[in-house]
């Protein structure tokens, strides 16, 4: 059992990892704060009273944490976690939340389902632990959103809305209506609620028990 940590820690911004003109990895000092693969912590510029929930996107063996960030153009903390520099400082807290791979399911088959950002707990997952047996499928609108995908190898699948390109035209939930899903999966569904409501009910149509149906909505 790890140690939940809940106060409020300054750390140091170590690098700002640009992948998109809207999405970058902020990586800050670990502050010996301990998460299991999956959990997200609240995030804020220093000095700063607004903060924000980030699924950790680092794994939990690194000795430093990073957070997948995507500039809301109308939004008050993402940006500015988007514009800072290195060692610029942040509050971190948490950990938070119950979006974690337990060990008894680690062995079986894992369909991870993320739109955008909510790639993060997934990119945790891998990093942490090794040998799992998933099948990710990443939904965004461009071609040039599949954040880090070589990192996840033949495991990923990209699904594009908006412009051609992507291993599959169309929105997740498109995809997913076309895929037989072996009834010992469990299936982690992250990001828009749009997207987790209807591939909840359509998992549950196609025979997935809700037990072995986890989510984390982002907004
Ligand atoms: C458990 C949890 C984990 C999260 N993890 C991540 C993460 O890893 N990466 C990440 O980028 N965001 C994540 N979010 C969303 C994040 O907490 C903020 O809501 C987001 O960064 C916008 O904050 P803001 O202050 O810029 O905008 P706000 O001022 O809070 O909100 C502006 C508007 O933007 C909408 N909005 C929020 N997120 C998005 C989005 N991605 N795209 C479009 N519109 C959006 C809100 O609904 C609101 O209407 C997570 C949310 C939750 C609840």
């Amino acid at each position: 059992m790890l140690t939940t940590t809940k106060k409020r820690t300054v750390c140091k911004v170590l690098e700002i990892r640009k992948l998109t003109a809207e999405t970058s990895v902020v990586r800050m000092e670990r502050i010996g704060l301990n998460f299991d693969p999956g959990q997200y912590i609240r995030v804020g510029v220093a000095g700063d009273p607004e903060i924000r929930d980030y699924s950790v996107y680092s794994g939990s063996n690194a000795d430093h944490l990073e957070v997948l960030v995507r500039r809301v153009e109308d939004g008050l903390v993402s940006k500015q976690l988007c514009d800072l520099s290195e060692g610029d400082e942040v509050s971190v807290g948490g950990p938070y939340g119950h979006f974690k791979l337990i060990e008894e399911i680690r062995r079986k088959p894992l369909l991870l389902i993320a739109t955008g950002t909510g790639i993060s707990p997934f990119h945790s997952f891998v990093e942490s632990y090794e040998g799992l047996n998933i099948k990710l499928i990443h939904g965004t609108a461009r071609v040039d959103e599949a954040y880090e995908s070589d990192f996840y190898g033949e495991s990923y699948f990209h699904c594009v809305s908006r412009e051609e390109g992507g291993d599959f035209k169309g929105r997740v939930t498109d995809y997913l209506q076309t895929l037989d899903i072996d009834p010992d999966t469990n299936a982690f569904l992250c990001g828009n609620c749009d997207m987790i409501y209807e591939a909840f009910d359509m998992l549950q149509d196609k025979g997935l028990p809700t037990a072995q149906i986890h989510t984390e909505v982002y907004f």
